[in-house]
């Protein structure tokens, strides 16, 4: 009966920063899709180390808005599980330890520059977006301790931790994008990965705990390619297994930008209390992700049997007029 297979392991990582949207939501179903239709099991993880934004009660909101889709997981917060907590904030120990270990190597170390100062280093123009910049590593070596950097900054500003990036191509293959490299020392340099004394970060966080969940796939937006580049290098400099990664195209609005606050109100809280059924929002979510034709009305257990993630579209899914209209937005 045992299967020598080794059990295939997804999650939903959402960010109890607000309400889940269309964009999220898409995402997530494909998560679900991918590794129920083979069988696999799902967790849960409730990723709350970004404190300003994260909302008190948005958790709740968001297992709520899962479960009106249609979308279920074996183990998480509300349901328990071997691997939890499962809430990052209570996982801090953790990640102290991680830490721990990255700084025995010399391969972690804090750094005060400002995102300013980080930006006029830059001598070479480059294509990226000013949140990749990267980084002269400046700081290697100039703090013996996360204090003495905290004691270089004015009250109120915080230092981060950054990991030595060696230098080199660092690839992986996506099983949507294909091979996908980047010259992570060149292109971002040394790499924050937590703003945080416990290097309790999404970064960091993120790679210890996709291996203690015992995670075997990754399906996620495809803006989080760099992210992954970094959670690869602190994986390998942790010892930590490696999992299957899926970048899925995000959902766009007519001006091919991401969804955002300014195309509507696309929450899906607000789409029920509007009484959009849930089955007409799975579908468009499935219509989005080549798996059902427009206007279809499904629940995501309807989408198992065919479903393929070469079915899925490689350019980004629109909110159009038509969707606008079919939503009521
Ligand atoms: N918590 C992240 C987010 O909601 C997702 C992280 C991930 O999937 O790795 O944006
Ligand atoms: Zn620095």
């Amino acid at each position: 009966m045992e299967s020598t297979e080794p059990r295939i392991r997804g999650r939903l990582a959402p960010s109890p920063t607000g309400a889940l949207h269309l964009g999220n939501a898409r995402s997530f179903l494909l998560a679900w899709l991918s590794v129920r239709s083979r069988g696999g099991s799902i967790v849960l993880r409730i990723e709350d180390l970004d404190h300003p934004k994260v909302k008190p009660g948005a958790a709740a909101g968001i297992f709520e808005d899962l479960r009106w889709l249609g979308l279920d997981w074996d183990e998480g917060p509300d349901v328990g599980g071997p691997c939890g907590p499962y809430v990052q904030s209570l996982r801090r120990a953790r990640y102290r330890e991680a830490l721990a270990a990255l700084r025995a190597k010399g391969l972690a170390y804090p750094c005060v520059c400002s995102r300013r100062d980080v930006a006029e280093a830059q001598s070479a123009p480059h294509g990226r977006d000013p949140h990749s910049l990267a980084y002269d590593g400046h700081c290697r070596g100039r703090f013996a301790s996360w204090e003495e950097a905290c004691a270089a900054l004015p009250p109120g500003r915080l230092p981060v931790w950054r990991f030595r990036a060696a230098p080199g191509v660092s690839a992986f293959d996506d099983a949507f994008l294909g091979r996908r490299e980047l010259d992570l020392a060149g292109e971002l340099g040394d790499f924050a990965f937590a703003r945080d004394p416990d290097g309790a970060g999404y970064q960091l966080a993120c790679a210890v705990d996709d291996a203690a969940m015992g995670v075997t796939e990754v399906l996620r937006g495809d803006d989080l390619v760099d992210a992954t580049h970094c959670q690869l290098a602190l994986q390998a400099a942790l010892g930590l297994p490696r999992p299957r990664y899926v970048h899925v195209p995000l959902v766009v609005a007519e001006d091919g930008r991401r969804l955002a606050k300014r195309h509507g109100d696309t929450r899906l809280a607000t789409l029920r209390d509007a009484g959009v059924p849930a089955a007409r929002v799975v579908g468009l979510l499935a219509w989005w992700s080549g798996l059902a034709p427009f206007g279809a009305e499904c629940a995501p257990a309807d989408l198992l049997a065919d479903f393929s993630l070469s079915r899925v579209p490689r350019a980004p899914a629109v909110l159009d007029a038509r969707v606008r209209a079919m939503l009521g937005l």
